[in-house]
């Protein structure tokens, strides 16, 4: 799908308004499918406020229940074979897959669970005012899930088939790293052809997001040597003082011009002020934007060396989220949307992040693009609330990207489970937590 909207028909400028004739250049009905989904806007809306009502926190696995279930029946509705897994120690997932074994999938990834805890409703309700609706996780992303489902549920009924199979794995520990997920996203995504990222958009215009930061956590901890600070200070080595050092260092590592980020967030250490601390520790959050920087910036952090006597160092950590950057393969996929986007009569925006998110993952194996989510605000804050009169060209726009012809990488279908997942995601978890 790389040429503008219109395709030689009515076009852009074509019957006032409707449009109902407009395609793609690949003929996709872009103004068909646009004016299904804005003739089911209500009822997108309804069921948006039923998936906001149940809560689901990620710290509470049973709260996913629910939540899963309302998406699980609609994704079985439409034919796909579905199936929520338990986790072990977060909500599970729900994955979906076509029946058969189709030649060639794309994954479609999404998240249900919210970082409001339980009991937020009662301070912070659900509202709806306008055309705006507000409430807890209703941006992120519960918005995404309704634009995921009408999307599928429009080519059904439209009876418009892809020729990329649609994959459906959606989360529940995606706002806690993804930890127990993340090796099942990644095997999926290097069987797809590309992966479609339903996080919300970025700003007013619903931005698409086509980069994202890689993101590390390390943390450091400076072994000294104890001593009566008043009698003997001799004796001792400081670990607080080497700490200082430590931090000058790290923070040494910023660069704001190629968007290296280096924060000592959390420091503690020492006993009391009479004492030589023995121990102190530092915990540090890393963003890079591409893998180079990833590896430098790795690497001077896990070499840090102490230069007090007496004080040893010893650091952990890695870079657990890489960077989802603009690929030749992310590119051509950016292209199809902008190109599906003109053809829905939109100029779609691209921006890049510096926030992590299942994207880093997919980005790693496949084409990915993220933000196909809803237009709205306030991810993870009071003010969170998605534009109810967007969500139908959200979800013209998915199910366009769904019906786009392959990229350029096939790959058959496994049931998750099939085989044993080992990805550096894997274990992404330890080190790999996120804070938009
Ligand atoms: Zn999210």
């Amino acid at each position: 799908m790389t040429g503008s909207g219109g395709g030689g028909r009515a076009g852009i400028g074509g019957p006032a308004d409707g449009a109902a004739d407009r395609t793609t250049a690949d003929g996709a009905p872009a103004g068909r499918i646009l004016d299904h989904l804005r003739a089911r806007e209500a009822e997108m809306a309804d069921w948006l406020a039923r998936l906001v009502a149940a809560e689901s926190p990620s710290h509470v696995a049973e709260s996913q229940r629910p939540v899963q279930a309302l998406v699980a029946a609609r994704l079985e509705a439409v034919g796909l074979r579905t199936r929520v897994y338990p986790g072990r120690r977060t909500g599970g997932f729900v994955f979906a897959r076509p029946p058969g074994r189709p030649a060639a999938c794309q994954l479609l990834v999404g998240h249900t669970d919210t970082v409001w805890p339980l009991g937020t409703l009662d301070t912070m309700p659900l509202e709806v005012r306008g055309p705006v609706m507000a409430g807890p996780g209703v941006f992120d992303m519960k918005a995404g899930l309704a634009i995921m489902v009408f999307a599928l549920e429009a080519l059904r009924a439209l009876d418009l088939a892809p020729a990329v199979a649609p994959v459906v794995l959606i989360n529940a520990d995606e706002e806690i790293g993804s930890r127990e997920s993340g090796g099942h996203i990644a095997r999926l995504a290097r069987l797809a052809d590309r992966a479609l990222i339903l996080e919300p958009g970025a700003g007013e215009a619903g931005a698409l997001k086509t980069a994202r930061k890689g993101i590390g956590a390390f943390q450091v901890v400076a072994h000294g040597r104890a001593a009566h600070a008043g009698l003997e200070p001799e004796r001792g080595a400081s670990a607080i003082l080497e700490l200082a050092h430590v931090i000058r260092r790290l923070h040494d590592l910023n660069d704001p011009a190629s968007g290296v980020s280096v924060n000592v967030g959390v420091i503690e250490g020492g006993l009391r002020s009479n004492v030589v601390a023995p121990e102190a520790r530092a915990a540090v959050d890393v963003r890079v934007p591409t893998m180079g920087h990833a590896r430098a910036v790795e690497a001077a952090i896990l070499g840090l060396a102490p230069t007090v006597p007496g004080v040893s160092l010893t650091v952990t950590g890695s870079i657990g989220r890489r960077p989802m950057e603009r690929t030749p393969a992310n590119r051509r996929l950016w292209a199809a949307a902008h190109a599906a986007g003109r053809a829905l009569g939109l100029d779609l925006a691209e921006t890049a992040v510096g926030g992590g998110s299942d994207g880093n993952i997919t980005s790693q194996f496949t084409a990915t693009l993220d933000g196909l989510g809803a237009v709205g605000d306030g991810a993870h804050a009071r003010h969170e609330h998605v534009r109810l009169d967007r969500m139908a060209e959200r979800a013209a726009l998915l199910a366009l990207l769904l019906l786009a012809p392959p990229l350029g990488r096939a790959g058959a279908v496994e049931p998750v489970g099939a085989g044993a997942a080992k990805e550096h995601h894997g274990d992404t978890a330890r080190t790999g937590r996120r804070q938009r």
